[in-house]
């Protein structure tokens, strides 16, 4: 059995308990993980909030801070593919996708590099004439990062890279599901050379260490990713000490696919958009509306890509679609699939817990027309397509924004003023044409309504981890005039 540390203060350290993390492809223990206690917060934060203040750190230039998350990025890529083995093997997201993804982990460090040291201040033209008024960005302050299970890599460097540009530090948890390589990152963190204190890495479970670190008076600003209702957690956690809080939640993102498309690179755009990752990811398109003149052609063609998926070991170069990563979450998956076919909803394909070790579950389609099923409506975080048909664009754009998510949708057409009609009317924070799942650390990502507020990625999430100080400097030698008058 591997064992892996926390990293507080600059330090590695075993934690005073700790649990098994499960292999998802057979369900066996493989890894000893510290099971953070309130403790290991409070020191935690504490040393994030000593590090904020500390010299080495304060008064290091934000060119500086780029070089330090320079050396990060260089870091991260050269141990992407050990990095990428052991998310898999703690996640079971297959080796093709961690392997692509953690070396593009290094471009968002890279690019928050870059930006360090471009967040500006301003220079107000203000209306007296004996003063100059400016504006500093400073750091937020003490940062809590929880990320979920599904890319934690991916997900904590959209907010360590933002927030150290910013000049912040953080207390990162990651989660009790497949945290090994956020462990394996840490150690990177304290090759890279940031101050003792500034990056701190916990694992451990929600109700006591996430809730702990959330509610904790010496945090100042929560960046959160995972599911709505355990945002509600988060900010209710958060009000009593009124730290700000960006969250990015979930999704049940619309796949519209109108009759003029190119069906077949739809198609493919579908399958990435819900059986890759095993369907485990937050901007999956898990409910796919497409116009009914084309509808049985492009089922036919889905279902025929869905049958020839390799599904089998993660670490195998070949497989396309590996084990969810946990057993719980399959059994979710499985709920969801049983009640939506007793409400009516006809299988298409998959639908059934296959024989053998591991948490596997097929690529499945449901198809919804003319049923409520619970599929269209719950986020499964898992490979299940809901269908369901529309005649005209309003009924599209209807059934796309009839959900309290908003998080991404895709829109496949080749009439560009179509196009441009539904990009204005889908309510979601992202919107891709003719393509889906495509991300980069220069565009903002985010969701509406129960997707979430704030976003990653960008110059925006830079500045949403710093404050506006507003300086006023009397250039006047004279004495201040009537101290009743307000200036
Ligand atoms: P989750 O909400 O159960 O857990 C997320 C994190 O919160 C974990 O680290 C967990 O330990 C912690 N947590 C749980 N309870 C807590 C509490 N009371 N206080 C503080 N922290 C607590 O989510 P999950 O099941 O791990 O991940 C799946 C969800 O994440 C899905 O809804 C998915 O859509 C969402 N997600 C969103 C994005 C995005 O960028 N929008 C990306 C990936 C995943």
């Amino acid at each position: 059995m591997q064992r892996f540390q926390h990293y507080i203060d600059g330090a590695f350290e075993d934690g005073s308990a700790t649990f098994e993390s499960l292999d998802p492809a057979n369900g066996k223990p493989w890894a000893l993980i510290p099971r953070g206690q309130a403790d290991d917060v409070d020191r935690a934060v504490k040393a994030a909030g000593r590090a904020l203040w500390s010299p080495e750190w304060r008064d290091m230039t934000a060119t500086m801070r780029g070089k330090l998350l320079y050396r990060l990025a260089d870091l991260v890529a050269e141990n992407a593919q050990h990095l990428a083995e052991l998310e898999t093997r703690d996640t079971g997201k297959i080796i093709r996708e961690t392997s692509a993804q953690i070396a593009y982990v290094a471009e968002y460090y890279r690019y928050y590099a870059g930006l360090a040291d471009k967040i500006e201040g301003a220079h107000l033209p203000i209306d007296k004439p004996d003063m100059e008024v400016w504006l500093r960005r400073e750091p937020v302050g003490v940062v809590a990062a929880v990320v979920p299970w599904n890319s934690q890599l991916f997900l904590s460097a959209v907010k360590i890279g933002p927030a150290l540009a910013a000049g912040c530090t953080l207390v990162v948890k990651a989660s009790e599901d497949g945290p090994a390589p956020m462990l394996a990152l840490a150690k990177l963190i304290d090759e890279a050379g940031f101050p003792a204190g500034v990056v701190n890495i916990l694992t451990g479970f929600g109700d006591e260490c996430g809730a702990h670190l959330s509610s904790h008076p010496g945090v100042d600003h929560i960046a959160f990713t995972g599911g709505p209702q355990t945002a509600r957690h988060i900010i209710r956690n958060s009000a009593e000490n009124l730290a700000s809080t960006s969250l990015e939640l979930g999704g049940k993102s619309p796949f519209i696919v109108f009759e003029d498309a190119d069906l077949e690179s739809a198609a493919n755009a579908q399958v990435a958009g819900i059986f890759a990752a095993t369907g485990q990811s937050c901007v999956a398109g898990s409910r796919l509306l497409v116009h009914a003149s084309v509808k049985d052609r492009f089922l036919t063609l889905l279902k025929g890509k869905a049958a020839r998926i390799v599904i089998g070991d993660p670490q195998d170069k070949a497989t396309e679609v590996g084990p969810l990563c946990t057993t719980r979450q399959r059994e979710h998956i499985d709920q969801l699939v049983g009640d939506s076919i007793a409400a009516g909803a006809e299988l298409v394909c998959g639908g059934k817990v296959p024989e053998g070790e591991g948490y596997y579950y097929p690529p499945t389609i449901l198809d919804c027309s003319d049923v409520l099923a619970p599929s269209w409506e719950n986020e499964f975080f898992g490979p299940v397509l809901s269908v369901r048909s529309f005649e005209t664009e309003e009924q599209a754009v209807e059934l796309a924004n009839g959900t309290p998510y908003g998080l991404a949708a895709g829109v496949f057409t080749t009439n560009l003023t179509r196009a441009h009609r539904m990009i204005r009317r889908i309510r979601a924070g992202v919107v891709w044409v003719n393509t889906y799942r495509a991300v980069s650390p220069i565009a903002p990502f985010g969701g509406f309504g129960l997707s979430g507020q704030g976003r990653e990625g960008g110059l925006e999430a830079a500045l949403d981890y710093t404050k506006v100080k507003t300086v006023w400097l009397r250039t006047s030698d004279d004495p201040i005039p009537d101290p009743f008058v307000m200036r």
